[in-house]
């Protein structure tokens, strides 16, 4: 039977800043995205109607209704091009769920990908980007993956380049952290404090087009950090375990509660991972590395 398969990364944050609460509620955002080797793969086969089944060490409690973002985003897609949504979608997920790596919004752009070839849609990369940002701000850099600028929401994108690969260690968390709550905390935290426009800064990209870790590790930042860990104590411990452990720097990841540690290579991130994992402080200590395609 006819079935397109789409691979899609997880997503960190390197630099994530956060600016004002506007007046719709949503925030400004400057923020570098980088793809990394964890994947959930989206598979799309003919069928009658919309369905979907999930599979993987994170499909459980993901619901496989209509609210799934791999559900809407078939029918975005369909509505787009005024087609019918007809696939049968089955969504392997080894990215953890509510983690502040994006795996939703993985599924969802891995599922344009997928309808899009199983429709025989003629479409241009600005199309599909432009379904993409109704589904999610942070869908757009899921399709388009490798390491990014993002401002607006995070759906205005600019390629940044990468002069080496980067190893990470991802210390997975028991349990979600909300995105919504996490920003409500960040808002509460601040107060009526005057808040900058976000910015992403010259450091990040220099360090990352110099591919140089050790000044990676330096200029990584997270604005939703203080909110995160204070919704989240133990995420203090997760942080500071890393940093004892050797790591050149360590943040939690977009919204949380996801902590990510870069390594020097890959043999730094083997024994980081193995460091993490004997802690205590993490629930799983996943090796990966970026850009990701
Ligand atoms: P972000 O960093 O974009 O906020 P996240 O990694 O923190 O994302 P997701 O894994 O995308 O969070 O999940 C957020 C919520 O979306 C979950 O509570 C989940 O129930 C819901 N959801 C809907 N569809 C999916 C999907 N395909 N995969 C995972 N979660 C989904």
């Amino acid at each position: 039977m006819l079935q397109v398969i789409a691979r899609v990364p997880a997503k960190i944050n390197p630099v994530l800043s956060v600016g004002p609460k506007r007046p719709d509620g949503f925030h400004d955002l400057a923020t570098v995205f980088h793809a990394v080797s964890l994947y959930d793969e989206v598979r799309a086969a003919p069928g009658d109607g919309v369905s979907l089944t999930l599979s993987g060490p994170y499909a459980v409690g993901v619901p496989a209704d209509d609210s799934n973002l791999a559900v809407r985003a078939a029918h975005a897609l369909a509505a787009h091009a005024d087609v019918p949504t007809q696939v049968t979608l089955s969504v392997h997920k080894e990215i953890p769920v509510a983690a502040g790596l994006a795996g939703g919004s993985a599924d969802a752009a891995g599922t344009l990908r997928a309808c899009a070839r199983l429709w025989q849609l003629e479409l241009s990369d600005a199309e599909l980007a432009a379904v993409a940002a109704s589904l999610g701000s942070d869908v757009p850099f899921a399709l388009m993956a490798g390491t990014a600028e993002g401002t607006g929401r995070g759906e205005r994108l600019r390629a940044i380049p990468v002069g080496a690969r980067l190893h990470w260690v991802l210390a997975v968390a028991d349990g979600e952290l909300s995105t919504p709550a996490v920003y409500a905390r960040l808002d509460e935290l601040r107060q009526d404090r005057c808040v900058a426009s976000p910015s992403v800064g010259d450091d990040m990209p220099a360090a990352l087009a110099a591919g140089d870790p050790q000044a990676v590790g330096r200029a990584l930042r997270n604005d939703l950090q203080e909110a995160a860990v204070s919704l989240r104590p133990a995420l203090a411990d997760t942080l500071r375990t890393g940093a004892d452990l050797g790591a050149l720097g360590g943040i939690v990841s977009g919204s949380g509660p996801t902590c990510v540690f870069l390594a020097r290579d890959g043999a730094h991130a083997a024994d980081l991972a193995t460091g993490m994992a004997a802690s205590g402080t993490c629930a799983e200590a996943l090796v990966v590395h970026g850009p990701a395609a």
